[in-house]
């Protein structure tokens, strides 16, 4: 069932941007599949997101359906050191559940946000970790048709993934994790270490879509804005945090218009003082 004019900014971390024209949350692959249906039926274009925590939504809202991969699309089970995880699981929860079950391999995503199939998508990793190496398969549905890739068929690099090179997009609807046994103390205490690591480093108290811009070759982000002198840096309610200058956030009202200015003032100034060319990490939807 489509929810009309849907307010994006309700299912992002920055809480900006504007409506989806339709929005629907499927419970399951078939009607993942029926919804590609639908909309290759009726011409209409369709974006697919998780919990839109790496997402900026433009002012202008996204045209066609918006599907969002969430909660009722979220089991997740372990049989041995393999954990199945439906794309709507928090990454979160799944390094807890992998703890629980005295499992390595997920301590790295204890802090990230959002859910496994998004994860999928971008490869996310921190602290050394990411989700690629630990795929042995990835369920997803294409052209309104169920498939499969085993291990080997799943690539991936920095913050890439075979998902953002199909040319038809594939929606995950489940992974399979493949962990290593561990000693669950000190599976639980790497956890605790990176958590506390995130909490004294990244700017959790204010609304940010994580880290704005891909790391370049050789360089670190956040020490090339710094020396720039763009920390603090604000347009409108958008600001270069003071406390991780890898991180834009939210600051009272704000709109996508201010992050979208933000960025492009932060990439030419990077540019022009250290000839450094910034991709943006975050994902960016919609229309003006
Ligand atoms: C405070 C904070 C800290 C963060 N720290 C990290 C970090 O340490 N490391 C890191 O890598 N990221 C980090 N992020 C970014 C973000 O959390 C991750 O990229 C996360 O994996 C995105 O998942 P999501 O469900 O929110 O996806 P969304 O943001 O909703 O979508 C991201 C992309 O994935 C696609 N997508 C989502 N779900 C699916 C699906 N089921 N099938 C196909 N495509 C899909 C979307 O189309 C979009 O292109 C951080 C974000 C915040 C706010």
């Amino acid at each position: 069932m489509f929810i009309k004019n849907y307010p994006l900014s309700k299912v992002t971390s920055l809480g900006v941007g504007g409506p989806a024209d339709l929005f629907i949350k499927p419970a399951s692959a078939e009607e993942v599949a029926k919804t590609q249906r639908y909309a290759a039926e009726h011409n209409l274009p369709l974006t697919v997101i998780g919990y839109g925590t790496n997402l900026l939504i433009r002012d202008g809202g996204v045209r066609g359906i918006v599907m969002q991969i969430a909660e009722p699309l979220a089991c997740a089970r372990v049989e041995g050191t393999v954990l199945s995880a439906q794309a709507g699981c928090l990454m979160g929860s799944l390094s807890k559940l992998a703890l629980r079950h005295g499992l390595s391999g997920l301590e790295f995503a204890v802090g990230i946000p959002g859910g496994v199939g998004g994860a999928a998508f971008m490869n996310a990793g921190a602290y050394g970790g990411e989700i690629g190496p630990l795929i042995k398969s990835v369920q997803f549905v294409q052209n309104g048709k169920i498939g499969s890739w085993c291990r080997d068929e799943f690539y991936y690099s920095y913050r890439s993934s075979r998902l953002q090179e199909e040319k038809d997009k594939a929606v995950v609807t489940a992974v399979e994790l493949e962990l290593t046994p561990g000693k669950h103390s000190d599976i639980g205490q790497k956890m605790h270490h990176f958590q506390s690591q995130r909490r004294s480093k990244q700017p959790l108290e204010y609304p940010s879509a994580g880290s704005t811009f891909k790391r370049p070759p050789g360089r670190y982000v956040g020490p090339l804005i710094e020396q720039a002198g763009l920390k603090g840096l604000r347009i409108g309610g958008a600001e270069v945090s003071t406390k991780h200058a890898g991180f834009i956030i939210k600051t009272g009202e704000a709109k996508a218009r201010d992050f979208l200015d933000l960025i492009a003032k932060i990439q030419e100034t990077i540019l022009a003082e250290f000839e450094v060319s910034l991709e943006p990490e975050i994902r960016i939807f919609g229309e003006d």
